[in-house]
């Protein structure tokens, strides 16, 4: 058995890797962080490795920045485990479930995460790389981060406080930060050429992949073509963390 674990703002969800099955559970953050290591001990202390996706930057191994979390979690455990960047694993998930071996991951929730997978593997840079959200589109608007003019301060859920029923509505693709997210994805596509964009999160996997994929497309080059496809799936962090932990155990560290 291996446990995939999704540490979110507001509530924690796992998946249970048994077999080539998934079984799936949630529970309240603030109940979970109350004590973490205990939690995961008297839950799963029989699981043969555990992955934890957390709303975290890690940037040479250490957690440097969490915006949309209570705090960071102090983790102690007797089995192995893995730590990484919740649209890492979501990006990691994506690429397995649809299969693709180049990949570009957007979550769109309280924030907007980013995660890339290249020839098969997580690609992390020194720890934070594919954080699209916070690349720049425009202004001075000021980001959670501390930064200026991000994606994030003009799109997903924090900056757009009524973004789920824009979405719901179809109201979102007339709006310029549609737009400025669409642009943000383009310029990460050309620089990263992937056979896929995939996107998902409590908000982004709700969007109209052919709508997003045509306005993306507007400001692509004719020759450079990518597969759209959102993933409606609550769990995926979960899935993919736990797969990560699955590589980490197997030896083939992704
Ligand atoms: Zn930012």
């Amino acid at each position: 058995m291996i446990v995939g674990i999704d540490v979110g703002g507001t509530n924690t969800d796992i998946a249970i890797l048994e077999g080539s099955k998934f079984r799936t559970e949630s529970y309240r953050t603030s109940e979970v962080l109350r004590n973490f290591s205990d939690f995961i001990k008297k839950s799963f202390g029989d699981a043969q490795a555990v992955g934890i996706g957390l709303a975290v930057w890690f940037v040479d191994g250490e957690a440097v920045k969490a915006p949309n979390l209570p705090a960071i979690p102090a983790i102690e455990l007797d089995i192995p485990f893995i730590l990484d960047n919740d649209a890492n694993c979501f990006a990691y998930f994506s690429a397995k479930s649809l299969n693709f071996r180049h990949l570009l991951g957007v979550t769109v929730g309280t924030g907007v995460g980013g995660g890339i997978v290249a020839d098969g593997r997580v690609y992390r840079g020194r720890g934070a790389a594919g954080e699209i959200g916070h690349t720049y589109v425009g202004g001075e608007k000021i980001c959670k981060c501390g930064g200026r003019g991000h994606l994030e301060a003009y799109f997903g859920g924090w900056s757009l406080k009524n973004i789920k029923e824009l979405v719901e509505s179809g109201e979102i693709y007339g709006m310029a930060e549609f737009t400025l997210f669409c642009q943000s994805i383009a310029n990460a596509v050309m620089i990263l050429n992937p056979e896929a964009v995939a996107i998902g999160g409590r908000i982004g996997g709700r969007l109209d992949e052919r709508l997003v994929g045509e306005k993306v497309s507007i400001y692509l080059p004719d020759e450079i073509d990518v597969a759209v496809k959102t993933v409606r799936d609550d769990y995926a962090v979960a899935k993919g963390a736990a797969l990560l932990a699955l590589d980490a155990i197997s030896q083939n560290q992704p």
